[in-house]
């Protein structure tokens, strides 16, 4: 595995690939602290892919201020080791520097799908996402890249701002990697309590509550929204709740008959993490 620092050289060990026959260049974009998830990612570029760059850079841009940039969980070595083991071709892990040098003075931004869900409680964070994402992909140059469907709004964005700049990627979103208990695998679980901790599976029950109600036949999100709510507060009394919404899977706008298929979000503020998660309902699928 080649380790790149600078643009130029994840640019030539690129164009050194091709020269050598690659013919598909998979880029999985990450901040790093790599877990089951963004592995499955990986695993999912190696298949389909044959040559796969992983980027690490924990990108201070998305973060607001009093947000936890300086806090959010660095393990270099273990991510080496981790993208060596599975076959990574090139690491390209820039520095701050590298990415925003002096006089950087551009911002992508995405209108309309960045408003509501994490827009909402963290105004400017997608700027930054789409900033470094038009970055990473002019640097690297992928046919594909993979994200991950526990960053939903993140993916649903990115795929937005790659039609309307005619970018030539392809997004190909890779399902939610869970613990046995249902936690979505974060980066951010780590910093959580052991108290919290026990309470985080909460945000995915709310939403298994939300996909059996959808299946009895409840069709007013609204209802839906206040069971997930009180499941939450019930089962999470040590979270503040961010947001609960059901949102249309491709415009994310909010949904008030649920008659097709929707994303039921939830984001829920623990003293030490913020936690997301969601799922894909849909009323025409059989209850399990
Ligand atoms: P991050 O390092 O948190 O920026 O995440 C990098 C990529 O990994 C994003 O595309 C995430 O959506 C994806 N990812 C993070 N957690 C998971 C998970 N539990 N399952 C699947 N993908 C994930």
């Amino acid at each position: 595995m080649k380790l790149a620092r600078t643009v130029e050289a994840v640019r030539q060990a690129v164009r050194d690939a091709r020269d050598g026959g690659a013919r598909h260049v998979g880029l999985v974009p990450t901040m790093g602290a790599l877990h089951r998830g963004h592995y499955s990612l990986i695993d999912a570029a190696g298949r389909g892919c044959d040559f796969v760059v992983v980027s690490i850079f924990v990108n201070p841009t998305q973060f607001g201020p009093g947000e936890d940039y300086q806090e959010y969980p660095r393990s270099w070595q273990a991510d080496c080791a981790g993208c060596e083991s599975r076959g990574v071709d090139v690491l390209f892990a820039p520095s701050v520097e590298e990415m925003y040098p002096e006089g950087f003075a551009t911002t992508v931004h995405v209108a309309g799908l960045t408003e509501g869900l994490c827009g909402r409680s963290r105004p400017g964070h997608f700027d930054g996402v789409c900033t470094i994402v038009s970055k990473l992909f002019n640097a690297v140059g992928p046919d594909v890249a993979f994200f991950g469907a526990k960053d939903y709004q993140q993916a649903v964005v990115v795929r937005r701002m790659v039609a309307d700049l005619n970018m030539p990627v392809r997004i190909e979103l890779c399902p939610t990697v869970r613990e046995a208990d249902g936690l979505a695998l974060s980066s951010r679980n780590q910093r959580l309590s052991p108290a919290e901790r026990a309470q985080a599976p909460a945000l995915f029950e709310s939403l298994r509550l939300a996909r059996e109600l959808v299946a009895g036949g409840q069709r007013a999100a609204a209802e839906v929204v206040a069971e997930i709510r009180a499941c939450l507060e019930r089962r999470a009394p040590l979270g503040r709740i961010d947001y609960v919404e059901i949102v249309h899977p491709d415009t994310l706008r909010a949904v008030e008959e649920i008659d097709g298929a929707v994303l039921v979000a939830v984001a829920v503020r623990f003293a030490s993490a913020r936690l997301i998660d969601n799922m894909l309902v849909d009323p025409s699928a059989p209850a399990d």
